[in-house]
């Protein structure tokens, strides 16, 4: 049996209009640091991502970043990659959203935009398949997915949610709330924590 170790974050590369933004993502670095888990990201160094990752580097974690090569000018600034232990650079978006979903145990969605919206979508599409049973946790910051727990619902009660092993994703309102639930999620004897329920 075995706990989750690696937690892959997905958030905006840019800071987003509240200052609550920055400082829960910086939060959520802390606290990961200091929970001792590995933090995976794409590698970016601007918005929640550069501040996720500076601050899970500062607290302990091993940082790994996965980045196109394309990406490097746009979303990384050389002088702060220093956080990154592990700067692993790909050719393309596929590449990168694989890696990040093989190294990961967990995935927290912090606020962002459609990149974010895309990444955590396609790892839940992986779980409704059956791909992977890692937990899907949602981090609210200001109640910024309670349009998406509402649209969850909205597709549930409409019906089009069909999949008896679909993974129900976790809303976590706060950092702590979401660290929590990463510390106690129970472990199944595949190693991959338990967490397949029907909507
Ligand atoms: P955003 O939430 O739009 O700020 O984007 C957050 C991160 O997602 C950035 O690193 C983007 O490069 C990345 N991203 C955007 N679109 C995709 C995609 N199709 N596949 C993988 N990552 C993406």
């Amino acid at each position: 049996m075995s706990a989750i170790r690696s937690v892959c974050v997905y958030c905006g590369s840019s800071p987003g209009a509240k200052a609550s933004y920055l400082e829960q993502a910086t939060k959520l670095g802390t606290r990961l640091g200091q929970k001792r888990f590995d933090l995976v990201y794409g590698g970016g160094t601007k918005g929640l991502m550069g501040a996720v990752s500076s601050a899970a580097a500062a607290y302990g974690s091993k940082v790994t970043g996965i980045i196109p090569k394309f990406l490097m000018s746009k979303e990384a600034v050389e002088a702060d990659l220093h956080a990154v232990e592990d700067l692993i650079i790909v050719e393309t978006m596929h590449q990168r959203k694989h890696l990040l979903f093989e190294k990961s145990d967990a995935f927290i969605a912090l606020p962002g935009g459609i990149g974010t919206l895309e990444e955590v979508v396609e790892i839940m599409t992986w779980a409704q398949l059956g791909r992977h049973t890692k937990p899907i946790i949602f981090c609210g910051i200001d109640g910024f997915w309670e349009p998406m727990r509402f649209l969850f619902e909205h597709m549930k009660a409409e019906a089009f949610i069909h999949s008896q092993t679909l993974l129900k994703p976790t809303f976590a309102n706060t950092v702590e709330e979401a660290i929590s639930i990463l510390t106690a999620r129970p472990a199944t004897s595949d190693g991959n924590p338990a967490v397949i329920e029907r909507l």
